[in-house]
């Protein structure tokens, strides 16, 4: 006999593409069930790179804090090669990023000290239960009522009872259908006693985080497809007893003996990449002994040494790159992460990306179970996420072919690097970090082209030479912005929190210009305008007990001395949620006295003497550029894809 549960959202794994969901969910209340086959995770080993977008997104939840006190800050990266006559020398030194592309670089720490960091968050709220040693066993599919997003058109059997002995009985806010039991109440743990044996799941959404052997891909019918090379490499966290110069930086040698890379990493601890040949890779295979991996090291750094005086872990791996074709099921099943996408990890890249994944997933999935936005909003994770894992597939190809040869193809010198090399590891930490990712247009990222192709003109979208150097469809970048009232500094992203809500900036320009002032007022009039779809939108939604679902600044770039906050339209100077008046909804962009980098932002994101309002998404992408006046523009790309009596 099994118990019978129902939950809005089944995630099955608590990796890293797991636990971002789920830290979405927690954020935004949805009642979801985590359940993972392991008793807990894994401390050590595999992910310990963190790129500068990862962090951002962490930095949303409030959760980066801790990552970067707590990580080592990658600041450089040095390349070495065989000399002329023999021992390698370094070739060059430089940064591990560009500045100015985030306000956080690469850091590592290990992927199970990040997981027990967005664990926190997640098992402080009660709307999350979380089932461990728990798999699923079977899953069947009503299609009979797919469309309607209000059923729970999937029923999956796990493999353990709802409540197991060793949980304390608390209100997870998971519903139990009255047939679970006589009264309709959650079971008693004298009931699995009685031979309760596994549990009957409904969820209205379910979530493959399982990795890269992922079952449910499998009982989807799904295959990664892709394949596997002959380069095979050993992998050691160690504490080293080295000579070596560079052993605290980033690096990677090229040479005779083969190729390694060793990224430092949080204490004492250096992580090490190293090709093996397939004699060495099998016998490790056999051994486990992280001593055959060592050996191959101490070959290549020659003529200094380095030993280890501790080895957390070791393993050996294959180069494969596969990626599964299909990510989404009816809108109903997703796969993320290794589910659906894997390849070698010196790119530094899946748990990222897997981060990312659920990242750009879980709020549309928050907001169609709560109701405020369409269920085909959907359809633009598969639109978004796919090509970002095809891009990652083909960078981690240019990357291990680099890796792999010891001869550059430009030349007739055995390790050295090639443009190509330099290049990729230049974009690894920039564009292909995340923080290029761009989404190209769809229900949620507006056009930039008037399109009057089709049976209906699209009569919005957005003019990008309003702010030349944000990009629709991007994250956007973060600079130091000042409180009007007070001149309190802070950074753009730090008022972009993962909360579900979108994000209005009225980039109002000189307000001083009474004219310019005019159109801002004329603006802000029409936003408050109770007849407004955009002013209904927002209060049908306050009303249900959401929280604001689109947050308005003013960002302004007159002299801050010259205008009175209580001048201000009121649009900006809402009701504080604890009495009295929000003072932070209007800013300025001019020089702080404490700090340089104030009063950058206009002339950095190349906005329009004329100003312009930006629409944010709730992942920080930008979905919709206008001018000051095109509030229908905005009215209509909102009403495209939200909902008012849901
Ligand atoms: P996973 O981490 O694999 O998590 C899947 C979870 O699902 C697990 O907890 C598992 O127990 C659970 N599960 C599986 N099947 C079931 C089931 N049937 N029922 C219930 N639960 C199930 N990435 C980087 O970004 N940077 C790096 O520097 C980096 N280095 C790496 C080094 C190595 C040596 C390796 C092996 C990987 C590295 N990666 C790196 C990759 C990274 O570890 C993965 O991409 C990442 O863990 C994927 O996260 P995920 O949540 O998708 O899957």
């Amino acid at each position: 006999m099994s118990d019978k549960i129902q939950v809005d959202l089944l995630i099955v794994g608590a990796g890293p593409a797991g636990l971002m969901a789920a830290a979405w969910m927690a954020q935004t209340g949805v009642k979801t069930l985590l359940i993972d086959e392991q008793s807990d995770h894994r401390t050590n080993g595999r992910a310990d790179g963190l790129e500068s977008r990862t962090l951002e997104i962490l930095d949303s939840f409030g959760l980066a804090d801790k990552v970067w006190a707590e990580a080592n800050h990658t600041v450089e990266i040095c390349l070495w090669c065989d000399s002329v006559d023999g021992p390698i020398r370094r070739d060059s030194i430089a940064p591990n990023s560009k500045a100015g592309w985030s306000r956080f670089y690469e850091s590592t720490l290990g992927q199970g000290r990040i997981e027990d960091i967005v664990l926190e968050l997640v098992q402080s709220r009660d709307n999350i239960d979380i089932r461990r040693e728990t798999k699923p066993t079977s899953l069947d599919i009503d299609y009979s009522c797919i469309e309607d997003h209000s059923t729970y058109p999937i029923r999956m059997a796990l493999d353990t009872p709802l409540r197991t002995s060793y949980e304390s009985p608390h209100d997870s806010g998971i519903s139990t259908p009255s047939t679970s039991s006589d009264d309709g109440m959650q079971p008693h743990n004298s009931d699995l006693r009685h031979g309760r044996s596994g549990t009957e799941v409904e969820a209205k959404y379910v979530l493959g985080c399982d990795g890269a052997h992922s079952w449910l891909r499998k009982q989807l019918g799904l295959k990664l497809e892709g394949q596997s090379f002959d380069h095979y490499w050993g992998v050691l966290d160690i504490v080293p007893i080295t000579n070596f110069p560079d052993i605290r930086k980033r690096f990677i040698v090229k040479s005779k003996f083969g190729n390694l890379m060793m990224i430092p990493r949080e204490g004492q601890l250096v992580r090490v990449y190293v090709q093996l040949p397939l004699t060495m890779a099998d016998q490790y295979n056999m051994e486990k002994d992280p001593g055959i991996i060592l050996r191959q090291v101490e070959a290549i750094m020659k003529p200094y040494s380095l030993k280890a005086k501790n080895t957390i872990w070791s393993t050996v791996y294959r180069v494969g790159q596969r990626i599964c074709p299909k990510i989404s099921h009816h809108n109903r099943i997703f796969l993320a992460g290794d589910a659906c996408h894997t390849h070698s990890p010196k790119a530094g890249q899946g748990m990222n990306v897997s981060m990312q994944d659920t990242y750009n997933l879980g709020w549309k999935l928050a907001s169609v179970i709560q109701g405020s936005l369409t269920p085909n909003i959907l359809d633009t994770y598969q639109q978004e996420r796919l090509p970002v894992a095809e891009r990652l597939l083909q960078f981690d190809r240019r990357i291990c072919h680099a890796m792999c040869s010891t001869r550059d193809l430009q030349s007739s010198l055995q390790g050295t690097f090639g443009e190509d090399h330099r290049r990729a590891l230049e974009e690894e930490n920039s564009s292909a970090s995340g923080l290029a990712v761009s989404y190209s247009p769809n229900l949620l990222v507006t056009s930039t082209i008037c399109n009057t192709d089709g049976p209906y003109e699209i009569s919005y979208f957005s003019k990008q030479y309003l702010a030349e150097n944000i990009r629709v469809g991007t994250r956007i970048p973060s600079k130091l912005v000042l409180q009007q009232i007070d001149s309190q500094s802070c950074h753009l992203h730090e008022l972009f929190r993962s909360t579900g809500q979108w994000n209005l900036i009225i980039f109002g320009g000189d307000i001083v210009n009474k004219s310019q002032m005019a159109r801002v007022r004329n603006l802000a009039d029409s936003l408050s305008c109770k007849e407004s779809y955009f002013h209904r939108f927002k209060t049908a939604r306050e009303m249900k007990g959401d929280i604001e679902p689109i947050v308005v600044y003013l960002l302004h770039s007159a002299c801050r001395n010259s205008i009175d906050f209580f001048d201000l339209p009121e649009i900006f100077r809402p009701e504080s949620k604890y009495g009295g008046i929000n003072f932070g909804r209007a800013l300025v962009d001019n020089e702080f006295y404490h700090q340089p980098g104030g009063g950058e932002l206009y002339k950095s994101f190349g906005i329009h003497p004329e100003g312009c309002m930006v629409l944010l998404r709730p992942d920080q992408h930008i979905s919709f550029i206008s001018e000051l006046e095109d509030f229908n523009g905005l009215e209509m790309f909102l009403s495209s894809f939200t909902q008012l009596d849901c």
